[in-house]
């Protein structure tokens, strides 16, 4: 994943698609699945990802 896909930190732990457009999804090697929350360490990692990317 490139770092032009960086995802909010509370989207779904499986495919980073936000919580309210989420719904059923089919994803490449997860399959079909329902919004899952993301846990802690990955939040943290998804937020650490973002201000990497903001810093010049
Ligand atoms: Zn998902």
């Amino acid at each position: 994943m490139s770092a032009n896909r960086l995802v909010a930190p509370s989207s779904c732990h499986y495919c980073g698609i936000g919580r309210h457009e989420h719904f059923g999804r089919w994803t490449t090697g997860v399959g079909w699945h329902t919004f899952v929350p993301p846990d802690q360490t990955l939040i943290k990692a998804r937020m650490l990802a973002r201000r990497a990317a903001r810093t010049p």
